[in-house]
């Protein structure tokens, strides 16, 4: 038999968790995504959820998704505070571990970020020259 494997969670990233409840299974995770549909056993319910990684569809079914450049009624203007954080050019191919766990990889020239909580990040050179100035 084939085996099945349980795909993360398309919003967070974590593995998720199979529930059952007297014949009832379905997929949760504790990011809060639900996948309500029961199923009859751990098998059809995981591949319910995989789907959800697949098909842009399934998601909409359960979630509001936002499209990079959708205009969104209701927005209004906000301004950063001015908040120093660090930054470091890097001069070679790099990569950095996420809060989620997985790793984001930076070009040459790219820079290293330290974020309001200490938190590495990699940031375009571009997009850093046009948020940033350097305090020197
Ligand atoms: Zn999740």
């Amino acid at each position: 038999m084939e085996k099945l494997k349980l795909l993360p969670c398309p919003w967070c990233g974590e593995t998720p968790i199979v529930n059952c409840y007297y014949n009832n299974y379905w997929i949760d995770c504790t990011c809060g995504v639900i996948k309500h549909v029961k199923c009859a056993n751990t098998a059809d319910a995981v591949k319910d959820w995989n789907r959800l990684n697949t098909t842009g569809k399934e998601r909409e079914k359960i979630m509001k998704l936002f499209q990079t450049r959708e205009v969104v009624d209701g927005m209004i203007n906000c301004r950063k505070k001015p908040i120093i954080i660090q930054a470091k050019v890097i001069d070679e191919p790099f990569q950095v571990e996420t809060l989620e766990g997985n790793y984001k990889t930076g070009k040459p020239g790219d820079m290293l970020m330290k974020g309001i909580d200490n938190e590495l990040y990699i940031c375009d050179r571009d997009i850093f020259d046009r948020t940033y100035d350097w305090i020197v």
